[in-house]
């Protein structure tokens, strides 16, 4: 199997990199990533004055994907997520909802054991709940540095992005360049203080080429849900475009009427904050496969 060490790490979504790797489409590919400290306050005892900013949020990549190319859709199976042994719970005056809360008070920080699926938090035992936090392919224009989620993909921290899932991103540039890092043992719906149990890992993506799929914005997929992931300045506006992009992926990919994609949302759609910690908010809306099923099957009879 390719494999990319996490020597290979990019701040920034960028046309411009080199690939780090070369795979085909239908191929699996190991990434190995640092935690979003790039392992700088893992040592008992460190702070955030020993982390150097500029090498916050690495993501390890990128991965030239063989044909490839703009219009495309990049599809990422997630085939297998493997956190590290440690992970590491912050909180502090410097970002999130909590903000003034903790405002002027030295950051706390915990590094918390992590071993066969449970976290252990001061003695009290957590079930684990891999996931991605970022996931994405270069843009088509300037750099995008990876704190930002926009429909390349990028910081999304959304908790679907788990094992077992697949997730569609549009390709902006010859070869995709798609970079994997950010992994969370676990982490709230909303990250709404700071950060989720940040940790290294190791994740086996299955790469594929969809070819003109028409999709601009990331989709994702699992056994029981279509989901649109979108992104936005504030929430309102992250929520309008996930609830647009899932009504225009019902009807155009879904083959749904408007009316029928419309009422499915207002029946069965959840939408759901992803995060409101990064510098754009990203919001999701869920539909349940079995209804989007039942009236397919429905229109076709
Ligand atoms: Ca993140
Ligand atoms: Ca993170």
């Amino acid at each position: 199997m390719i494999k990319i060490t996490r020597d290979h790490v990019i701040y920034a979504f960028s046309r411009w990199d080199k690939p780090a790797a070369f795979a085909e489409p239908g191929q699996c590919v190991e990434f190995e990533t640092y935690d979003c400290y790039q392992g700088m306050v893992l040592k008992e005892g460190s702070t955030f004055r020993d982390f150097d900013r500029r090498f916050g949020n690495p993501a390890t990549g990128p991965l030239y994907i063989k044909g490839a190319m703009p219009g495309d859709t990049l599809k990422i199976e997630i085939q297998k997520l493997e956190v590290g042994p440690v992970g590491i719970l912050d909180i502090g005056g410097s970002s999130g909802a909590l903000k003034e809360a903790f405002a002027g008070r030295e950051p706390v920080i915990r590094r918390l054991s992590v071993k066969s699926g449970r976290i252990d938090y001061d003695g009290i035992d957590v079930p684990a709940k891999p996931m991605i936090g970022v996931i994405g392919v270069a843009p088509s224009g300037e750099p995008v540095g990876t704190l930002i989620p926009m429909n390349h993909g990028g910081n999304m921290d959304c908790t679907r992005i788990e094992e077992g899932a697949t997730l569609y991103l549009p390709v902006s540039v010859e070869g995709a360049l798609l970079s994997v890092g950010d992994f969370h043992a676990i982490m709230g719906e909303g990250e709404v203080a700071n950060c989720g149990v940040e940790i290294e890992g190791r994740a086996v993506l299955k790469v594929d080429v969809l070819p003109q799929t028409g999709i601009s914005w990331p989709v994702l997929e699992n056994e029981r849900q279509w989901i649109t992931i979108a992104y936005g300045s504030s929430l309102d506006e992250a929520a309008q475009r996930a609830v647009e992009q899932m009504f225009y992926f019902l009807c155009r990919k879904m083959g749904l009427s408007e009316t029928d994609a419309g009422m499915l949302l207002d029946m069965a759609g959840d939408l759901m904050i992803c995060q409101i910690v990064n510098p754009q908010k990203t919001v999701r809306m869920e539909v349940p496969k079995w209804l989007v099923y039942a009236m397919q099957e429905r229109n076709a009879s």
